[in-house]
């Protein structure tokens, strides 16, 4: 069952406004288990309406228009669909009603205009609105659905979930609902990731793989169709154990979480503290972590160690280190080693994270933009650098650099405590 959502408003097209119903729409529609293949937005204008319906028409048993349904000159859904499926338009009554009590104790004139808000298709389902004037409608006809529902996300989300959802649901009796498993991934690129399992992309059939990529973390999603959560399980299972057997070094989470999220609650599961001493990302490793509620179980704080008159005077990081024809500089294995124990020592935590690179856009020390090196010292065991060539710019240099720290801790994490 193919369903098409068409979301109608010019200020879509012209960018004022994100498509953000298209998306609310999609995610319940797949939680009932019908998929959405096609999201159209279309301009108030006739034309382009009846155009994007006919299409809708052939190639979806779903049409689930969203806004248009206003007062105004241009709130044109109903009229087009009128036009469209040869009905006419009539009054709903009861939301008329509503309509007239809502004027009345306002004490304001109920202008004609505001009168078709209470019109719907003769012989559809009218959508009483629970949270403003404009009555929605669902209507079979030829064989196609059509829900119609206002723009304003207020309006649309509850009609959708309390009366469409229910309508589809007596229509399609017995659809089995989508299941899916997000898995999280870190330390490793999207293109390798994507490589390393092709072929399963490349057959994929049921369950359906989606890749998605963020900033410094990957995540593929697993989507099945299935009665219930055991058949599902079963279904999704045989790929997971796949994939883990490929991959699992760099799964961080089976569920939508993100990575630091997942380092707060290991640590704060083992009852360890962190602290971090930060070059290159400025802070933004601590701000990382510091979204997330609950961290102060877990992060003690650190030092933004920017220049190294910080680094030596705050953490007491050897001054050879930085002079001297011999030294290794700032951006150096040693350096983020230092930071690392460092910081923990001064912060009296069972964790140290150093990070001290290059963030760019210029090199430093003769060092190339996107060298970083991450220390992790453990209070009583070893300390450990990886050195790492980032791409990007300097946002995204430092983001990254913060997420590959995280990684490096929680690899820590999972073989330690
Ligand atoms: P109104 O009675 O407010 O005119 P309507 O059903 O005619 O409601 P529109 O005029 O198309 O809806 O849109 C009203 C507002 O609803 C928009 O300004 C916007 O804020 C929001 N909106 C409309 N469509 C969408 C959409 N697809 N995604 C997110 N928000 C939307």
């Amino acid at each position: 069952m193919r369903a098409e959502i068409i979301a109608i408003g010019t200020e879509l097209l012209m960018g004022q406004i994100a498509n953000t119903n298209a998306q609310y729409l999609s995610r319940g529609l797949a939680d009932i288990g019908i998929g959405v293949y096609y999201h159209t937005v279309v301009g108030d204008n006739v034309g382009r309406m009846k155009e994007a319906l006919a299409v809708a028409k052939g190639r979806a048993e779903l049409i689930v228009c969203t806004g248009g349904l206003g007062p105004t000159q241009d709130d044109l859904t109903k009229d087009v669909l009128a036009e469209v499926l040869g009905r006419q338009l009539v009054v709903h009554q009861p939301s008329m009603d509503t309509m007239t009590a809502f004027f009345a104790r306002r004490g304001i004139e109920m202008v004609q205009s505001n009168a078709r808000q209470a019109l719907m298709l003769e012989g559809s389902d009218p959508l009483p609105n629970e949270t403003g004037l404009a009555v929605g409608n669902a209507v079979t006809v030829d064989g196609t659905h059509y829900v119609v529902l206002p723009g304003p996300p207020r309006e649309m989300k509850p009609m959708f979930d309390n009366q469409v959802k229910p309508w589809l649901e007596s229509k399609y009796p017995g659809i089995a609902p989508l299941h899916s498993v997000m898995l999280k991934f870190a330390g490793i690129g999207e293109s390798t990731l994507e490589h390393r399992l092709l072929d399963l992309i490349q057959q994929q059939d049921d369950p359906t793989i989606a890749p998605y990529a963020k900033e410094g973390e990957v995540a593929i999603r697993l989507t099945t169709r299935a009665a219930t959560a055991t058949e599902a399980d079963g279904k999704l299972e045989p790929l997971l154990g796949e994939i883990r057997s490929r991959l699992g070094e760099f799964i961080y989470a089976e569920e939508d979480v993100t990575l630091e999220e997942q380092v707060v609650k290991k640590l704060t599961a083992c009852g360890k503290r962190l602290a971090v001493a930060e070059s290159c990302t400025g802070g933004q490793l601590s701000d990382l972590l510091t979204a997330v509620s609950g961290s102060s179980e877990a992060f003690s704080g650190g030092v933004i160690c920017y220049t190294n008159d910080v680094k030596k005077t705050v953490l007491g990081v050897p001054t050879e280190l930085f002079e001297g024809p011999e030294a290794p500089g700032a951006v150096s294995e040693a350096v983020a080693a230092e930071l690392a124990e460092r910081v923990l020592r001064l912060c009296g935590t069972d964790y140290g994270i150093g990070i001290t690179g290059v963030a760019g856009p210029s090199e430093l020390e003769g060092k190339p933009v996107g060298l970083i090196y991450v220390g992790v010292a453990e209070r009583g065991g070893t300390t450990e650098v990886v050195r790492l060539e980032l791409g990007g710019n300097r946002p995204t240099v430092k983001l990254r650099a913060s997420k590959r720290a995280l990684y490096e801790l929680w690899k820590r994490l999972k073989s330690s405590c």
